[in-house]
């Protein structure tokens, strides 16, 4: 099944080697709900609880290319979600560090990737608009939430050789969104606007209902 949806991603225009290996490797199945299984190598959103979604592979493995620069040590990811997101960029990068701020997907995604054995990843319960500062400079950082700006302690969090950020920026009221690439070479910051995303809104705070 992750065959033929790896050929589907390639066909429209993925080339990142790592990026479909991923793609081919991490077990979709295992990070949607067990009713939804059987939808899980389409390439399609789906939801994934707490009114949250676990984002089409096109944009997931579209993302994941766009953040591999020349230094592939440390990628941040805001919005943990399904874990998903963040197992495909173990194939791209040595450690990842991802946080999410509501509870029970926390919850849920700490037990998956413990047991599959995600060793390389580390996770937060947190309001990821801060970044983690204890583990920057990134590499590169990921958000996989709409936000109407960037968040200043992200940029701060860039490493400042060539760090890569991708955001989906917009009003997400107002869909859709745009993907948003800055790449930071010391104090200079590069802005770069590419596709039209739909993406659940980058909140405030952390929700901490068990
Ligand atoms: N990357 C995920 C998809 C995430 S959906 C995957 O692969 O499945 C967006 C996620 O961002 C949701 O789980 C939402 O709770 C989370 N989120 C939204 N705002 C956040 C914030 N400020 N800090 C951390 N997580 C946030």
């Amino acid at each position: 099944m992750s065959k033929g949806l790896c050929e589907e991603l390639k066909a429209e225009g993925i080339s990142n080697q790592a990026v479909l290996t991923a793609i081919e490797t991490v077990p979709r199945h295992l990070f949607v709900p067990e009713n939804l299984r059987d939808l899980a190598y389409y390439n399609e959103a789906l939801p994934i609880g707490g009114g949250q979604t676990i984002s089409q592979p096109y944009v997931v493995a579209r993302m994941s290319e766009l953040l591999s620069g020349e230094n592939n040590q440390r990628v941040l990811e805001i919005g943990t979600g399904s874990g998903y997101q963040a197992a495909v960029l173990t194939h791209s990068f040595k450690e990842v560090y991802t946080i999410e701020r509501i509870r029970e997907l926390y919850d849920t995604v700490v037990d998956r990737f413990q047991t599959l054995g995600y060793t390389q990843i580390h996770t937060q319960f947190a309001d990821g608009s801060f970044g983690w500062p204890e583990h920057s400079p990134f590499d590169a950082i990921i958000v996989t939430a709409a936000a109407a700006q960037i968040p200043q302690a992200l940029l701060d969090q860039l490493s400042p050789e060539g760090g890569r950020l991708i955001i989906p920026i917009g009003d997400p009221q107002n869909p859709p969104q745009r993907l948003s690439l800055i790449v930071r070479h010391k104090d200079q910051f590069d802005q770069t606007w590419l596709d039209a995303v739909l993406f659940v809104p980058l909140k405030p705070g952390i929700s901490d209902n068990p």
